[in-house]
């Protein structure tokens, strides 16, 4: 078995915000993407409780269902092009002395697909920029006084 790995990348919205959910309270909230990689955050905080940990760990059950979604699709892919060269192979061993007459249609094989759920946020969220370090991120509209996720 050859290993395969598959990298899946999060879509922002148009606002270059990705979705977050924290590991602590579930509280769903956006963060901007580029600036956190830019400043190479490793950490993130819960807006709502405070929560740190790190960012890996806020991943929002929209994105699991997403990339599960996006890695199957993606794997059952490989496997349809390995079983095609596969079977192509087993026919070029044959001479062209052989009488046998083959006809293979690789183009056939389907494995199906499934399709990939949206993983962006169902809940209405309010842009907030940190007036310490301007950071942008998203929360929930009834949330009055949200923590920077990324100030120390
Ligand atoms: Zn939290
Ligand atoms: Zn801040």
């Amino acid at each position: 078995m050859t290993k395969k790995e598959v990298n899946i990348t999060l879509p922002t919205d148009e606002n270059g915000l990705i979705p977050r959910q924290c590991p602590h309270c579930d509280g769903k909230f956006t963060i901007h993407s580029e600036t956190f990689e830019e400043q190479q955050y490793l950490n993130l905080r819960c807006p709502y409780c405070e929560w740190v940990e790190e960012v890996d760990e806020f991943l929002t059950e929209e994105q699991a269902t997403y990339s599960e979604a996006v890695a199957e699709t993606e794997l059952r892919r490989m496997a349809e092009k390995e079983f095609a060269e596969m079977w192509e192979d087993a026919f070029n061993g044959l001479s062209s002395n052989d009488f046998i007459e083959v006809e293979t249609n690789t183009d056939e094989i389907d494995f199906g697909s499934r399709n990939a759920p949206s993983p962006h946020l169902s809940i209405e969220t309010v842009q907030v920029t940190c007036s310490e370090c301007s950071f942008r991120y998203a929360v929930r509209r009834d949330e009055d006084d949200p923590s920077c996720p990324v100030c120390r």
